[in-house]
């Protein structure tokens, strides 16, 4: 399936190739939605990385100064 915009992509048809003037690609309402929708999802999935990897850092940071404190306690006991 091609379209006038130069995208093409395969469908369920039997027809070979099919031209389009318009797909879903080169749809003003279709781009629009789909880029927001596309840059929205992404984001999303940016900042939850980053949360992420934020908590495992404070996590990590968290038992090593826990280990260093434990190592503290155990040589001041000595
Ligand atoms: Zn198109």
């Amino acid at each position: 399936m091609t379209c006038a915009c130069g995208a093409q992509f395969t469908t369920g048809s039997t027809k070979p190739t099919i031209a389009v003037e318009v797909c879903s690609h080169c749809h003003p309402l279709w781009t629009g939605q789909q880029k927001f929708l596309d840059t929205a999802g992404r984001v999303e999935k940016f900042n939850q990385r980053a949360a992420m990897a934020d908590k495992k850092k404070a996590e990590a940071a968290a038992r090593k100064s826990r280990k260093a404190a434990d190592a503290e306690a155990a040589s001041a006991s000595l």
